[in-house]
């Protein structure tokens, strides 16, 4: 895939975020034709056609979630575009948000149209400061062209798009926290069901699409559902924005077919290791999922090929560790993280992540025991499926695989503590 569609900024030399530049290169000239030439039940079938499946991390078809918006209910419909980008590992939105906006605004302005809603929200990461100021100018820059407002292109349809700016919670990134944040509460995730396509925000039919994703509903109505199945597995095609840092020579974010080799996105695209080094383990989507050694690397970076290798596709947010990595000390990085972002709702969750964190800080400081082993194994298994959100299980995945996979590392960090000799 030679031609950029979702990172296209990276070939045009002018600046996207000007409103000029965009029109220029065909800007919003597809909310023009979807506006003029198709119903929204068509918009709706062209995304289910298309095999979308949502970018954020779940992977569920994006256009059969919009058919679960209730017809007739008498309460206005939402969209809400989650731009709370907070998964380690994954930078892949920003890149859209701060280079490209306006295909995002004309994502969102198709997938309201599509689903009937009439106020949008766009939640952003609070520390996107600088990509909310490009939203915010995007904004404001498209309803002064008419993109936005009332009876937009004299199409009798109507659409404001809010942005709103998250105060920096991992949780915020959860749909159900993300709505309690933006009603202006503490963001506990709810319940489900009913989930939100039934009740979402200020109690009323809403949908919760990620950024990536809104972006390319812009270019399959732009191009066509069998143009966007043309990229990738049938199972869930399309361009993807891989995002790749560590130990390689080149971090970035790539896009790519879906289904892109894992081996070909580190030793191609991101320039391979660093000059020297081994392989050691990769995430390959996001810091919640579970870990791959070196030699589970020719996957394909597809939902259900990564699935069936063991592990998630996630966010996309692939971490490259070489033969340097502390990985006990990697995992208690990570454990830290959801220690630190628990909403603490759940006590399997809540204790859970603190049991796991200062276990393996004992065993990283050289205090722990093989029954630590055990019992982190035991912890972990004890959180995943047993609260509210996915939260507990994203902490309690990657202790599991780092555990399984490399043993031998955690084990000589404890005979090394233990004033025996380090297994080689
Ligand atoms: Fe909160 Fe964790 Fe429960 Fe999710 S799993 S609701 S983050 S306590």
């Amino acid at each position: 895939m030679a031609e950029k569609f979702l990172l296209r900024f990276e070939d045009v030399t002018a600046d996207l975020t000007a409103i000029d530049a965009y029109e220029s290169d065909g800007g919003y000239e597809t909310v023009r034709k979807v506006l003029k030439e198709l119903e929204a039940g068509a918009v709706v079938d062209m995304v289910k056609e298309s095999g979308l499946r949502g970018r954020g991390g779940a992977g569920f078809p994006t256009g059969l979630k919009w058919t679960f918006v209730p017809k007739d209910t008498g309460k206005p419909v939402y969209l809400l575009c989650n731009a709370d980008e907070s998964e380690p590992g994954t930078f892949k939105d920003r890149e859209i948000i701060e280079h490209d906006p306006h295909q995002l605004l004309e994502g969102i302005i198709i997938s309201s149209y599509a689903i009937g809603c009439h106020d949008a929200y766009i939640y952003i990461r609070g520390e996107f400061a600088l990509g909310y100021a490009v939203l915010v100018k995007a904004v404001a820059d498209a309803a002064a062209r008419g993109y936005l407002g009332e009876d937009i292109l004299g199409s009798g349809y109507s659409l404001r798009i809010h942005v709103h700016r998250g105060a920096g919670a991992y949780i915020c990134g959860e749909e159900t926290g993300l709505i309690e944040s933006l009603e202006g509460k503490r963001a506990y995730p709810r319940i489900k069901p009913p989930f939100p396509a039934v009740y979402g925000v200020f109690g009323s039919p809403t949908i919760v699409n990620n950024v990536e994703t809104l972006a390319c509903v812009k270019h399959i109505a732009a191009h066509g559902s069998d143009w966007f199945r043309s990229f990738g597995p049938e199972s869930g095609p399309g361009p993807k924005l891989y995002c790749v840092s560590g130990h390689v020579t080149k971090p970035g974010v790539y896009e790519l077919p879906m289904g892109t080799s894992l081996r070909e996105i580190i030793e191609v695209h991101a320039g391979g290791l660093r000059p020297g080094r081994s392989l050691k383990a990769v995430i390959p989507g996001g810091s919640s999922v579970p870990v791959l050694t070196a030699s589970e690397i020719d996957i394909d970076m597809d939902f259900d090929s990564v699935a069936a290798a063991g592990s998630m596709l996630g966010s996309a947010g692939i971490i490259v560790m070489d033969d340097t990595t502390d990985i006990v000390k990697a995992l208690r990085t990570i454990s830290h993280f959801y220690h630190h972002e628990s909403c603490g709702q759940c006590s399997p969750c809540r204790e859970g992540t603190g049991w796991l964190e200062r276990i393996l800080r004992r065993i990283d400081e050289g205090g722990g025991t093989d029954e630590d082993l055990r019992t982190l194994d035991h912890v972990a298994a004890g959180m995943m499926g047993n609260t509210i959100c996915v939260l507990a299980d994203a902490a309690a995945m990657p202790v599991r695989s780092f555990l399984s996979k490399f043993r031998d590392d955690f084990e000589a960090k404890i005979l090394e503590g233990q004033g025996g000799r380090a297994v080689a």
